[in-house]
């Protein structure tokens, strides 16, 4: 599969980061779905990071409501 250059017009591969008749560096869908799947990292960290504060918070309370009842 061929797309064109942007830039200078000329038929390319669609994979291409450079393109080969201009020297222009090229968008590639691979950035875009990379930088995607980062987004979903961080994302699910910060969710896994807010349950362990959670969990670790319902301990704390839990713990300290033992030692309040002795
Ligand atoms: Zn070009």
């Amino acid at each position: 599969m061929r797309i064109r250059c942007p830039y200078c017009r000329e038929k390319i591969r669609k994979d291409a980061s450079i393109c080969p008749h201009c020297q222009q560096k090229l968008e590639s869908s691979n950035d875009n779905s990379l930088s995607f799947a980062t987004t979903l990292l961080l994302l699910g960290a910060m969710v896994s990071t807010g349950i362990a504060v959670g969990l670790l918070w319902g301990y704390y309370a839990e713990t300290r409501l033992w030692h309040d009842e002795t």
